[in-house]
């Protein structure tokens, strides 16, 4: 037998080994539902207890999400992950910050904000989840102010503070980041406030929360577990889980990375967010459509990133370019279609035939397109060749 003639056979070794030695990522986003229609989801973090000219920036929303409607007529939702409470500046100030007050999102101040919330609710084009009572911990603020003038003026501040003006690492609720690296917070307390703010947002909404979203993505067990009790049945994601904040300041401890419809100890299931359209920022409308197009390759939904901030600091601009976007998105993809994370996780949940994929050529198709992610898979699978296969089946390039 002549030696080329095993040629085929250890290039048939070769991949082989290739796909063993990425067995466990490559299994993982085998297993991921395949979605049969483009889904897009817009969410918008932060809203509730602040500023009050949030009001006229939900009616403006509200009325832009209903004049776009995908191809079934159901109009563009955007999620609002609610805050339920901001420091009572006054009151701080006249304890000489040595007590903390809050003010609610059920103060007669906010009354506008959340009646343009449960408008949009109504109207079907806002879907609220939980971001937190607070975006921090109160008592990591509280013991910052001691040391660093500018938190203690945060917090003294006449108007209800944006917390969007804090430092990064104190936004985050659900670690002890008064000192850095940042500290676990006692099981016991953060199970209490859990169930706390769930009963406030039931209060608030009418129900309680089903989707949850840790403020700036910090989050560990303990509060799955807690959010599990309250009634949270879905969590978004960035795609991993920090669960301190380093030296630095910087989301560290990452413990666990996931993909859509994998499930949480506690069993909640996982939706990812990874694309970020934050048009203040200076993010271009065609990002929610490239986003869109990629995501849709894979057989994934996109969720789409985009804070409130937008909305009220460049607000003209955010309009312009959400409005923009959304029509691109639809002009790109007739096919669309608009749902809440609780619906998508739903579907995902019962592997509902309406939009789960099952037949093998579209799954394999999507799941070529997801390799590409796969830290070193890509170069590894141009090297030996098995690019090529993959690439003719519609992925990595
Ligand atoms: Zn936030």
């Amino acid at each position: 037998m002549e030696v080329w003639m095993l040629l085929p056979a250890l290039v048939g070794l070769l991949w082989a080994g290739v796909l063993l030695a990425f067995a466990a990522p490559l299994a993982a986003r085998w297993r991921e539902p395949v979605l049969k229609h483009p889904v897009l989801i817009i969410e918008s973090d932060d809203w509730g207890a602040g500023a009050v000219a949030q009001a006229t920036a939900l009616r403006r929303l509200a009325a832009l999400l209903q004049g776009v409607r995908d191809a079934q007529g159901r109009s563009a939702v955007m999620t609002l992950g609610v805050v339920l409470e901001v420091p009572d500046g006054a009151r701080i100030a006249a304890s000489g910050c040595a007590e903390y007050h809050a003010l609610t999102l059920a103060d007669v101040r906010f009354d506008g904000v959340r009646q343009a919330m449960l408008e949009g609710m109504q109207a079907g084009v806002f879907a609220p989840q939980l971001h937190g009572q607070c975006h921090y911990w109160p008592a990591a603020v509280m013991a910052a102010a001691q040391t660093d003038g500018m938190v203690r003026g945060w917090l003294a501040a006449a108007e209800p503070a944006a917390t969007e003006d804090l430092p990064s690492h104190l936004q985050s609720r659900w670690v002890d980041a008064a000192r850095l690296p940042s500290r676990a917070l006692p099981a016991a307390a953060v199970q209490a406030a859990v169930a706390d703010e769930a009963q406030a947002y039931q209060a608030m909404f009418g129900e309680a929360p089903q989707v949850a979203v840790a403020t700036t993505f910090v989050w560990d067990d303990v509060v799955e577990a807690a959010w599990r009790a309250a009634g949270v049945e879905v969590i978004i994601t960035p795609g991993r889980r920090a669960t301190c904040r380093d030296a630095t300041g910087k989301p560290a401890c990452v413990d666990a990375a996931m993909l859509n419809g994998e499930r949480s100890g506690a069993g909640q299931i996982y939706l990812v967010r990874d694309v970020y359209f934050e048009p203040a920022l200076g993010h271009a409308a065609q990002r929610l459509a490239q986003g869109l197009r990629q995501r849709t390759r894979q057989g994934r939904a996109c969720l789409v990133e985009t804070h409130r901030f937008n909305f009220l600091r460049a607000a003209e601009a955010s309009f312009a370019a959400l409005d923009t976007a959304l029509h691109q998105a639809l002009q790109a993809s007739p096919d669309l279609r608009f749902m809440t994370p609780l619906q998508l996780a739903q579907a995902i949940g019962a592997r509902d035939p309406g939009w789960v994929e099952s037949r093998m050529l579209p799954r394999l198709r999507a799941w070529c397109a997801r390799l590409d992610e796969i830290p070193r898979f890509r170069r590894v699978a141009r090297l030996s060749g098995l690019a090529l296969p993959l690439r003719l089946l519609g992925g990595v390039s």
